[in-house]
């Protein structure tokens, strides 16, 4: 019974203060976590909302929190954030005034304020722990926690001294969160709180909305160009290597027409920060940058991404891509790779120490394999962080989209898997390739592995050849990293039963990035989803926002988010009430800005003739119209039908139906990411042949024309999901 009031309250808090609906994913189980005083450890994607996590319990629990974070320069953001929410939060740091300090402790010991923001550096400071030892700490939060680990990137020594830090604070409960961990990194973070008895949620690091791309690096200004000509008038970040270039493709950009900013350690601070908030107000639309920023970056609605160099590891480009589309709306990936890039970037490891060489060359490695792997992106990535992506084709990225050439690939799985057994499951991928070709060097002398039956049995072959097929065995599952060290690779039990039984593998062949690609192939665009929205009123809101903004000295997205905004053009609000239960609005946020916008929809809807949801008088039909929205932009934004359903606490079933009447009345609703899943192609196509034919579209009669075939691909939810791909893409 507790239990059950203190889930109401949350939800009750939830929308009161942050105007959400509902919890997302993991936050309401972790919230209770931390909440319950245990020690909570929190793996989710950027985007995925991890500030919530500490943010609503802060706000229940008496105290104040602590938030570990490393961003000086975000700090004042993060709280501005807060503020706007009405939510009172402060940052201690550095860059904070004698008076400023003195002020902040008087409130902190007063008891007023719910969350304070501190850099590790200020944490570590005896005064400043003297003073937290005076205030009442509910619990502590420590984001970006994979800066304590060496493993990941982004390392951070002052973090490692965070655990000793709190100690001083007393016994508090302890959330740590990141997007990025590996399997590695995560123990390594584990380790070093002391936290290995944490509980740990773990959420899928597949960001749906995110479209991932490698183009050669060939006339990369120009296509550079051409990227950012077709997404002109979207914010965006281009990460280079080196603050020389960075400074030049900045130029090159304003040269051509572009709002764009240089962003880089370089920089004097007073110019990098207004340069960075140049870009949150969106005064520049493009920063040019170096990986000097955008951790912890909140703009929700960067549009893409673009690595015009190589990045150092896959965790680095995960956590920069992740920077796009945080809103779950369009984010591109783009990245331009070369070989030389990594021959640069092993160059600048020369005169680190022997360990610290091999472990930068197996994340280039990495990277390598990465983009010159023809299996899906998402695969990959997810792959990398310990995931499976079930499914093959994710239809959002260019491998999926331009699916390489195919082969037969058992023969040679089969002479992989033996490399590794008979080499007794200690060696990484260099050697094993060198057994399979028969290279006799001097480790394969040194382990007398020329002895072995294996050796030289793919001699035919190129060593590119055997790396890829490797890569693709180990992302197929048939062999597994070995934990512990590094590099190493095992065979997985998928692999066991596959050497005692092979069966045919499809395997693609790489990219060959140093032969020239026709332009043409890689400039193919994804299909982009029609908007549901009134598009002229939601750019009027935009400028409104620009405006409000402006004068308040805030970032646009503080006032309101895009996704809050497409509500607003959809749903039409004209007073408080209707405005408040906008998703992402709330009162407090209402009362602080709604007012200008309330004015503008209500001229906008007059002008118009527009019916609005007060306009139509009964309740039901208004919240009808809401799921309806809800149902579309979940859609849009690729979210699973069963998470929806759950979301809006209908039935799979139910769901089903507003789907339909929502295509019926003449929405086109692209659920093939879905369908994708449960059916596949060959189905697909017969059931979809059918409606093209049928004279009519009535269940009944589809499924007594694929009566006798197997019922679990043609039941009635799978025709029925048919059914609707076919009225969005024909009768719409
Ligand atoms: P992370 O720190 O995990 O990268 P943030 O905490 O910055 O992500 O949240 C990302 C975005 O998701 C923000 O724009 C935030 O407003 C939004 N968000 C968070 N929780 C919810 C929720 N329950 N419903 C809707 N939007 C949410
Ligand atoms: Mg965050």
């Amino acid at each position: 019974m507790v239990v059950a009031e203190e889930k109401d309250l949350l939800k009750e808090k939830l929308k009161e203060i942050f105007g959400y609906g509902s919890f997302r994913g993991n936050q309401e189980v972790v919230i209770k976590n931390i909440l319950s005083g245990r020690n909570t450890f929190v793996i989710m994607p950027t985007g995925a909302g991890k500030s919530l996590c500490y943010q609503l319990p802060a706000m229940v629990k008496d105290g104040l929190a602590i938030v570990i974070s490393p961003l000086i320069a975000l700090m004042k953001n993060q709280v501005d954030q807060l503020n706007a929410h009405g939510v009172h939060a402060r940052f201690l740091n550095s860059t904070l005034s004698k008076s400023e300090i003195t002020r902040l402790r008087k409130d902190a010991l007063s008891g007023s304020i719910k969350l304070l923001y501190v850099a590790p550096e200020s944490l570590n400071k005896e005064e400043n722990i003297a003073f937290l030892q005076k205030v009442n700490v509910s619990f502590v939060a420590i984001d970006e926690a994979h800066c304590i680990s060496e493993w990941g990137h982004d390392f951070r020594p002052e973090y490692r001294k965070i655990k000793s830090m709190i100690g001083q604070l007393g016994d508090l409960p302890v959330i740590a969160l990141t997007a990025t961990a590996t399997p590695k990194v995560q123990l390594d973070i584990q380790k070093n709180l002391q936290m290995e008895e944490a509980d740990v949620f773990l959420s899928s690091f597949n960001r749906k909305n995110l479209y991932y791309e490698v183009r050669p690096k060939k006339e990369t200004k120009k296509q550079l160009i051409r990227f950012l000509k077709e997404n002109k008038g979207k914010s965006g970040v281009v990460y280079c290597l080196s603050r020389k270039k960075v400074e030049e493709i900045a130029q090159l950009l304003n040269v051509n027409g572009f709002k764009a900013a240089p962003y880089h350690a370089g920089l004097e601070p007073d110019v990098r920060m207004r340069n960075q908030d140049a870009f949150l107000n969106e005064e520049v639309n493009i920063i040019v940058a170096t990986i000097a920023f955008g951790m912890g970056i909140d703009k929700p609605d960067v549009r893409f991404v673009v690595h015009y160099d190589v990045p150092k590891s896959l965790e680095g480009y995960y956590q920069e891509t992740g920077r796009a589309g945080r809103d779950g709306l369009e984010g591109n990936c783009l990245m331009f790779y070369s070989h030389n890039d990594l021959n640069k970037l092993e160059k600048f490891n020369k005169d680190k120490s022997v360990q610290e060489r091999e472990n930068a060359r197996i994340l280039l490695q990495e990277m390598e394999f990465y983009a010159e792997s023809p299996v899906c992106r998402r695969k990959q990535l997810l792959h990398y962080f310990g995931e499976e992506y079930k499914g093959d084709n994710c239809g959002m990225c260019d491998n999926c989209i331009h699916p390489r050439e195919r082969f037969e690939g058992m023969d040679f799985v089969k002479i992989a898997l033996e490399a590794v057994v008979q080499t007794n499951e200690r060696f990484a991928l260099g050697h094993l390739v060198n057994v399979i070709r028969g290279i006799e060097d001097e480790y394969v002398k040194s382990y007398g592995h020329f002895d072995l039956k294996v050796f030289g049995k793919g001699d035919t072959e190129s060593e590119d050849f055997w790396k890829s097929v490797i890569r693709q065995a180990l992302i197929y599952q048939y062999m597994e990293k070995d934990i512990e060290n590094v590099g190493v690779l095992k065979i997985s039990e998928k692999g066991k039963k596959f050497l005692k039984k092979p069966h045919s593998i499809e395997l693609a062949k790489d990219h060959d990035f140093t032969t020239d690609v026709e332009d043409e192939e890689v400039m193919d665009r994804v299909p982009t989803n029609t908007k549901s929205y009134d598009v002229k009123l939601f750019e009027m809101l935009k400028d409104l926002r620009k405006k409000v903004a402006k004068e308040k000295d805030l970032p646009p997205y503080v006032i309101f988010q895009d996704p809050s905004l497409e509500e607003m053009a959809t749903t039409y609000p004209t007073n408080k009430e209707e405005l408040a239960s906008v998703n992402g609005v709330g009162m407090g946020k209402v009362n602080k800005f709604g007012k200008d916008f309330l004015t503008l929809i209500q001229k906008y809807v007059d002008d118009n003739d527009i019916e609005t949801a007060s306009d139509v008088v009964v309740k039901s039909s208004v919240n009808k119209s809401k799921a309806k929205i809800q149902i579309i932009q979940q859609i849009d934004r690729k979210i699973e039908l069963d998470e929806i359903a759950d979301s809006l606490k209908m039935s799979f079933e139910e769901l089903l139906t507003e789907i339909e009447n929502i295509c019926y009345s003449g929405t086109k609703l692209n659920i093939d990411y879905f369908i994708e899943q449960v059916l596949e192609d060959d189905k697909q196509e017969q059931i979809y042949d059918y409606f093209l034919n049928s004279e009519t579209d009535d269940i009944g009669a589809a499924l007594a024309a694929f009566k006798g075939e197997d019922d679990t691909d043609f039941s009635e939810e799978n025709l029925r999901l048919m059914r609707i791909k076919f009225l969005s893409e024909y009768a719409n």
